[in-house]
């Protein structure tokens, strides 16, 4: 029987008779860092669905294009750029509407931008959007607040550990971000050149791609550099009705073209932001607001549909079929371990939990999860006898020797969604109690295959666990209470419900 080793998108396999071997990482790549051998496929202009004859055309157009070798020069060889004008109107456009409807945000304030406060921003953008790019604003305000209370400056996060970093980030998922971020600010608190101030010099630090090096040089020092994310994609594809792939690497580099544009030479920052808080706002993925658009009047996508029914401006950027998702099973046990101290009702107070460190490298590298492994087979002795394996091999807890079931109980389970794996979480509680003294079976361990350790209820409770993990606690929780609340009923009533169900 093959299981893996694993909680949650745990990149290790693990077998009875093997240990951890490397598994390809599930996080997403920065958009922005994709390579593209320049000049072979253009991007398409036009409605969506297209005839044959349109769309041979537009391949054939696109099969062979000059070569540039300068941005400029690039920009020259695109077959659709926006117009001197179109490009004034649209900045003018953007930035007087940005000035009045911006959202207020902690990461936006103001600074006179001399080599401090410039240094100072930049690391408020950096943080926030690498934040921004797990999750929705409104959640990722108040993880910001946190983390710059706990780390105002790059300097105090340069000397938090990968652990501390992690437990701020929990809940956000994504993890190398945050480790990236720590290895980042520790490289740049040990050179001698201060925070980078340019794209080209951004883009060494580890973790920063060209969106981010773009958001922070042209937002903290005035870079006239643009940034392209998903907002970006879907305004400047509805403006020019580009129908290309969004997602193929060399449609990305046009869209940077674009971008580049049309950025604002005196208040590049601004104007990169009101081009992100335009698709956000307005220009939404479903329900864009055209009529009170800014730049509606500039818009391709706008005219397009006015005059045909059959266009819609969410048509544009077009749908791509997203990879087709694994699919993964693991049985995760809750191993909670009975001190001696009992108090009523078969309580313990000072019972602990078994935890598991994740290897330092990969995802969700360095936190702690409950012992978990991953199957091919769902069926419940096959858990139980993959758990029990791991747990005799790695933590000399057998029943037949140093330790006796007092519960085992299937909790439940849930799906956890990663970025292309579904996976399936059975989840135990197997509550034991040792044979013996708890320390002197903790000294016996080998403490050289894995990192683990045993936590008490309040410790868990106050950990930075990922959101799968603390899923998973919560349903223990969940199931303890219910079965206490189950246990103090009367026995008489007890009695009288199930005569009830039984007439
Ligand atoms: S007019 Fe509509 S589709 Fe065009 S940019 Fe504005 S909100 Fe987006």
């Amino acid at each position: 029987m093959i299981s893996r080793h694993s909680l949650l998108g745990c990149s290790h396999y693990y077998s009875c008779k093997s240990h951890f071997s490397a598994r390809s990482s599930l996080e997403f790549k920065d958009i922005s860092s994709r390579s593209s051998s320049p000049g072979e496929q253009k991007y398409s202009f036009g409605p969506v669905m297209m005839d044959d004859e349109g769309r041979k055309k537009k391949k054939k157009r696109g099969q062979s294009p000059e070569k540039a070798t300068s941005l400029q020069a690039e920009m020259e060889d695109i077959e659709d750029l926006f117009g001197e004008k179109e490009v004034e109107k649209i900045r003018e456009s953007l930035l007087m509407w940005y000035d009045k409807n911006q959202r207020e945000l902690p990461w936006r304030e103001r600074s006179d931008c001399d080599e401090e406060e410039g240094a100072k921003r930049a690391y408020g953008v950096w943080v926030s959007e690498v934040m921004l790019q797990q999750t929705r604003v409104q959640t990722v305000i108040d993880y910001y607040n946190r983390w710059m209370k706990k780390w105002p400056t790059i300097y105090h996060l340069a000397k938090a550990s990968l652990e501390e970093v992690n437990e701020m980030w929990a809940g956000l998922g994504y993890y190398r971000r945050a480790r990236f971020l720590l290895e980042g600010a520790k490289m740049i608190v040990g050179g001698a050149d201060g925070f980078p101030n340019t794209v080209s010099t951004l883009r060494k630090v580890p973790g920063i791609g060209n969106y981010t090096a773009g958001a922070i040089a042209s937002i903290a020092f005035k870079e006239v550099v643009p940034v392209v994310d998903g907002n970006v994609i879907r305004v400047l594809a509805r403006l020019k009705a580009i129908s290309a792939n969004p997602k193929d690497s060399l449609t990305i580099k046009n869209f940077w073209k674009l971008a580049a544009q049309l950025v604002d030479t005196s208040r590049p920052g601004d104007f990169n932001q009101s081009l992100m808080e335009l698709g956000a706002t307005v220009c939404t993925p479903l329900n864009p607001s055209c009529t009170s658009c800014p730049v509606s009047d500039q818009c391709r996508a706008f005219s397009m549909s006015k005059n045909d029914n059959s266009i819609l401006v969410t048509d544009y950027p077009i749908k791509v079929l997203k990879a087709r998702q694994r699919h993964d099973i693991s049985a995760t046990c809750v191993v909670e371990i009975l001190g001696g101290k009992e108090v009523s009702d078969g309580n313990h107070t000072d019972s602990v939990f078994l935890l598991v460190k994740r290897p330092d490298e990969g995802l969700l590298a360095g936190l702690w999860e409950f012992p978990s492994i991953m199957l091919e087979e769902v069926d419940l002795s096959t858990r139980r006898e993959a758990t029990d394996c791991f747990l005799k091999k790695s933590f000399n807890l057998d029943p037949q020797k140093n330790c006796s079931i007092v519960k085992r109980e299937d909790v439940g389970e849930f799906v956890h969604i990663f970025s292309h794996i579904r996976l399936k979480v059975y989840v135990e509680l197997l509550v034991l109690c040792l044979k013996g003294e708890m320390d002197k079976w903790f000294e016996k361990q080998d403490k050289g295959t894995m990192t683990w350790k045993c936590v008490d209820s309040n410790t868990l409770s106050g950990m930075g666990l990922t959101s799968g993990v603390r899923k998973v606690y919560t349903m223990v929780q969940k199931f303890k209470h219910k079965e206490s609340a189950t246990n103090s009923i009367p026995t008489r009533k007890r009695t009288n419900s199930k005569k009830l169900r039984c007439s």
